[in-house]
């Protein structure tokens, strides 16, 4: 799918623009993204770093372990994208950050193996006990 994504946090200090296909998109249950959401799980949408632009204002970044980079908004705290060494020419973006997520709907869980007891999965979509396998 070609389309064009805007998206930011929550406060409007930062905001991007997406202009390409979104390569994959998933639900992350592992304890970092937990973490870094405060929440149960973390959903992202993979694209091409080529397609992913600041159009206003300028995340914050940090070391989340010694292979990924994380942004967020430094005024209101939103998480907005992970980057991991491995992988240099993608970029995954928090789904929930984009003004429409419901145009970038997950299609599987990853890192099940790390929820909470309490979250229950029973939305049929596959779920990988840790990543995606290739
Ligand atoms: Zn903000
Ligand atoms: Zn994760």
């Amino acid at each position: 799918m070609e389309q064009t994504f805007e998206g930011g946090c929550l406060c409007g200090a930062v905001r991007y623009r997406v202009t390409g296909p979104v390569q994959a998109s998933g639900t992350c249950h592992c304890r970092t993204c937990r973490k870094a959401a405060s929440a149960p799980e973390l959903p992202f949408a993979t694209i091409a770093v080529k397609s992913f632009m600041i159009i206003q204002g300028r995340p914050v970044e940090f070391r989340s372990s010694e292979e990924a980079t994380r942004s967020f908004c430094g005024r209101c705290g939103s998480p907005l994208s992970y980057r991991h060494d491995s992988t240099p020419e993608t970029i995954d973006i928090m789904t929930c950050s984009l003004d429409d997520p419901d145009a970038v709907p997950p299609t599987h869980h990853i890192w099940a193996s790390h929820k909470h007891r309490w979250t229950v999965i029973g939305d049929g979509l596959p779920v990988f006990a840790t990543t995606r396998p290739a």
